[in-house]
């Protein structure tokens, strides 16, 4: 069953469940515990409600969130979610989690998140842009090019970035580049932004891959979710020479142990809206793909797809988490004592945020770069955190989680403990 299926894709209380991370990785790398206690909580957060006028002539009454964890290093960074799961807690957690993302990437940002419980698949275009306006409206002083600056996340595009500009400029009575990131290319985007996550997962992948002396052309891949990080993230593979054997979207999972054709399956899922049916494939549930034959098993959907109740029949030797949040510390316990080898979210799914952070350098400089070098710039990040992550990991001898988590909190305890408590 997929995770739009059930009631809810939260079995756990994410919030609860990135305390007990950040507990451990603070006894794991001695980080002092009154730091761990300011670092648990979030520093700010805004609960709004949203009425929009739907096209039936009716209000409805909509509640979104803007949380922001922390800026100690840098402006509030993280994604605007739509989704008819989101909880505040989630979302809390989320940002939490963009603050480990953002410190492990070295980027000067904290971390925050958004979220509105809406289905913008059942919304009008017209519905969708009134909703992103009001919301933004209501959370105009929370955010800006120098405080907190969304981005997309599950659920939003390019084009809700683009009314988020738009609303956020009009309201001061110019445009502001900086004011949000992963806008259209016509409005101040970087190029290279929509595939970034998706270029980030394939660097981590390969660099990973040559510690083991593999290769793409060996490897054979399977694929959970197909927004824009799964289906970008398969096209990318595919032209690297590896096997996509499964891949899945809310509607289910097709596989071909032989290799599935991406392009085919691309223009298939933009025709039907689902991968179901597509030629050359058998259809098979969302379980079957985690636990299809396969060497790379990446997430790509939402939090919690692995867990303690499946992790033990997980088959691929290497996980990679390119969505936030998607095994639980009980899912993450048994995939290392099975010696899989997880890229943990923070470093694997770091790539949109880094290309984010290129973007708003960009508008800021109103100085735009060439796609190579957007994915040199990347590439150079990406890999450089992967390389101090994995000799952390083998001087802890730890996880890569706990070493990309160590990292990340050892950074912002650093930055905490420099600039000092106010007053
Ligand atoms: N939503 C993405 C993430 O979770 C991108 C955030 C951003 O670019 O600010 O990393």
């Amino acid at each position: 069953m997929s995770a739009t299926e059930t009631s809810t894709h939260l079995r756990e209380n994410p919030l609860s469940l990135a305390r007990v991370q950040l507990a451990r990785v603070g006894e794991t790398f001695g980080v002092d515990s009154n730091l761990i206690g300011v670092l648990k909580s979030c520093k700010k957060s805004v609960e709004v409600s949203i009425p929009v006028l739907m096209d039936n002539g009716s209000v409805r009454v909509f509640d979104g969130y803007r949380v922001i964890h922390n800026v100690t290093r840098g402006p509030a960074k993280g994604g605007i979610r739509y989704h008819p799961n989101v909880t505040h807690e989630e979302v809390k957690a989320l940002a939490m989690g963009m603050t480990w993302k953002c410190a492990l990437m070295s980027l000067p940002f904290g971390g925050a998140k958004g979220g509105v419980i809406c289905d913008p698949k059942e919304l009008s275009a017209g519905e969708l842009e009134r909703l992103t306006r009001r919301y933004t409206t209501e959370i105009i002083n929370e955010i800006g090019p120098e405080k907190d600056i969304p981005a997309p996340d599950v659920g939003t595009s390019a084009q809700v970035m683009a009314w988020i500009f738009d609303t956020y400029s009009m309201n001061v009575g110019h445009s502001v580049l900086g004011v949000v990131t992963g806008k259209p290319l016509a409005l101040g985007g970087s190029v290279g932004r929509d595939g970034a996550t998706a270029r980030g997962v394939l660097y981590c992948i390969r660099t990973a891959l040559q510690k083991e002396g593999r290769r793409f052309p060996d490897t054979r891949v399977a694929i959970q979710g197909f927004g824009t990080v799964g289906r970008n993230l398969a096209r990318l593979l595919a032209e690297e020479g590896a096997r996509i054997v499964a891949l899945s979207d809310s509607g289910g999972a097709v596989v071909n142990s032989y290799g599935i054709d991406v392009a085919a399956a691309i223009v298939h899922k933009a025709e039907h809206g689902v991968l179901r049916g597509l030629p050359g494939t058998e259809e098979a549930t969302n379980d079957d793909l985690l636990e299809s034959d396969c060497d790379v098993l990446v997430l790509a959907a939402l939090e919690q797809a692995v867990n303690a109740d499946n992790a033990g029949r997980i088959r691929a030797h290497m996980v990679c988490e390119a969505a936030n949040g998607p095994t639980t510390p009980g899912g993450d316990e048994i995939l290392e004592d099975r010696g899989i080898l997880v890229l943990p979210d923070a470093l694997a799914g770091a790539g949109g945020v880094v290309v984010s952070y290129f973007e708003w350098v960009q508008g800021l400089q109103e100085y735009f770069w060439k796609e190579y070098e957007v994915n040199a710039k990347l590439n150079d990040i990406v890999v450089r955190a992967f390389e101090e992550t994995w000799s952390t990991r083998e001087r802890f001898g730890t996880s890569m989680r706990m070493a990309a988590y160590g990292l990340a909190v050892q950074r912002v305890a650093e930055a905490t403990t420099t600039r000092g408590l106010y007053p």
